[in-house]
């Protein structure tokens, strides 16, 4: 089926852009065209701003108690869409359906119901003695988000904004861009006054610099890779707005010496095999004590080659295609420098897996030997490509897991919790997660680094819309 997207949702209503041009997108699985997407252009940006800045007159000036309501209506309309969301996520994503429905939807769906709580208690304005201090809305928010959880990302960063009292451009990543033309449609169900939030999709490099640039913004949060940040920053820097950056990562995952051994096969398939490794915080390195080497290996190894990569459609899945031409590329790139460099393929390597000519699928793979300053344990691979590294301190693993330029996530496994969290303490990243721990999607997340700076989600993720003014009389 033939997915349309024709017009951009701009100051409430529904608009061909004022220059008119398409993206067509093919399906991860299948190679074929599968999506057709207007693209917006500078003056579709300028628009969006406008409206976003009228809107924001009124809006700002809200009560709490008035965007709680109207995050109660969108919970209602998103929960409405709950399936076309996922059936998007699995068609341009390549997301296995068990993931889109279980991961995707849910994911997205707790942002609104934390900023919902958030607004319940946060305390906008505090007296310290005579003073008084106010949480004021920043102003226009900017949003641009990666194409990996075209869920999350955009309606995370919106309903924070929205609790925040900011009005909104959103501008989706080209390859995944259904799930925001979905949203906006809740949006506009939900009765989201106009202006309030906008969508215009479009390419980066052609409204990204408009947008980064934009007087009329006060706040940009992106969500993407470090080189493309540092061109927003760039383009932010002369109207001095905030930029919140939540980039990639090389996350560790340290198996201790009294670690099980089957809590870290399930930490290395849920967090890096699952997503085909397109997680930020995918643990694309592990750490094992040199000792236990084998035995790890043993246990991951029949576990990989178990992963079923096929269709995301098809229930038996539990990995999908990687998302474009282009990344298949940049993987197996990154499987030949493995090769080159000397690191042991323990399972996996290049090429696609057997019967799977069409559509860009990518074979699991482990690398053993592999010395942190290779390449393949370097930069971030986005695939599903996991390098392990062998430690002989605990010490040691510290410091391997922190010679790194990112510092988003990572995880530890280990008997011993006060030993596991002292090692957690010791890590410079923003979330480590201990024995497959559960993830709180209300905790502030974000990386140290070049992983980005500034939080997202729950309150310190609302925090970042807001500015501070003091008042005394
Ligand atoms: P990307 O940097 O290529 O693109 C991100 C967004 O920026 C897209 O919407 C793109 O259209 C836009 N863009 C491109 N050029 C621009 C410009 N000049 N000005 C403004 N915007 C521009 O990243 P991607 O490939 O979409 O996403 C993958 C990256 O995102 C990975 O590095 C991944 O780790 C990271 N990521 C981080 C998190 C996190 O929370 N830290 C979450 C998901 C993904």
């Amino acid at each position: 089926m033939m997915r349309e997207h024709t017009e951009l949702y701009i100051d409430g209503a529904w608009h061909a852009p004022i220059q008119e041009s398409f993206l067509e997108l093919t399906d991860p699985a299948t190679g074929k065209e599968h999506v057709r997407a207007v693209l917006g252009g500078e003056a579709d940006i300028d628009a969006a701003v406008a409206a976003a800045e009228r809107a924001f007159v009124s809006y700002s000036r809200t009560t709490p108690q008035e965007r709680i309501a109207l995050l109660e209506r969108i919970l209602v309309e998103f929960d409405k869409r709950a399936e076309d969301l996922a059936q998007a996520v699995v068609d341009e994503v390549g997301a296995p359906r068990a993931l889109a429905r279980g991961v995707h939807v849910p994911t997205g769906r707790s942002q609104i119901v934390t900023a919902i709580e958030v607004l319940r208690t946060y305390a906008f304005t505090e007296m310290r003695g005579e003073t008084r201090i106010r949480k004021e809305p920043l102003g226009v928010a900017a949003l641009i988000t990666p194409w990996n959880f075209p869920i999350l990302q955009p309606v995370g960063k919106t309903v924070s904004a929205l609790a925040a009292g900011c009005t909104v451009v959103l501008k989706p990543a080209e390859a995944t861009p259904s799930p925001t033309f979905i949203l906006a449609e809740i949006m506009e169900a939900a009765g989201v006054p106009a202006g309030v939030f906008n969508l215009v999709n479009g390419l980066g490099s052609v409204v990204g610099p408009r947008l980064s640039s934009h007087p009329g913004v006060g706040v940009i949060s992106f969500t993407g890779s470090l080189p493309t940040a540092t061109r927003v920053s760039i383009a932010a820097a002369p109207t001095a707005k905030r930029v919140v950056s939540e980039l990639g990562g090389k996350s560790p995952h340290i198996l201790m010496p009294d670690g099980d051994v089957d809590v870290a096969v399930e930490t290395a398939l849920n967090w890096l095999m699952a997503t085909t490794g397109q997680l930020c915080s995918a643990p694309s390195r592990t750490l094992v004590p040199r000792e236990r080497r084998d035995a790890f290996l043993s246990a991951l190894v029949p576990a990989v080659e178990a992963i079923r990569v096929g269709d995301p459609r098809d229930e038996d899945t539990t990995m999908g295609p990687l998302v474009s031409a282009e990344q298949w590329d940049t993987v197996q790139g990154y499987i030949r420098a493995g090769l080159d460099e000397g690191a042991r393929l323990v399972t996996g390597g290049p090429g696609r897996p057997p019967g799977r000519e069409e559509g860009h699928f990518a074979r699991p793979t482990v690398f053993a030997d592999v010395d942190n300053a290779m390449t393949i344990a370097r930069e971030e691979i986005f695939g599903p490509v996991m390098s392990v590294i062998a430690y002989d301190t605990v010490d040691e693993a510290v410091e391997i897991a922190n010679d790194s330029p990112f510092g988003l996530a990572a995880y530890v496994t280990g008997e011993d919790l006060e030993a596991a969290t002292a090692v957690a303490e010791r890590m410079r990243v923003g979330y480590v997660l201990i024995n497959d721990a559960e993830f709180d999607w209300s905790a502030p997340w974000g990386g140290y680094k070049q992983s980005g700076n500034g939080r997202e989600f729950g309150p310190d993720g609302m925090a970042e819309y807001l500015e501070t003014k003091v008042i005394r009389g």
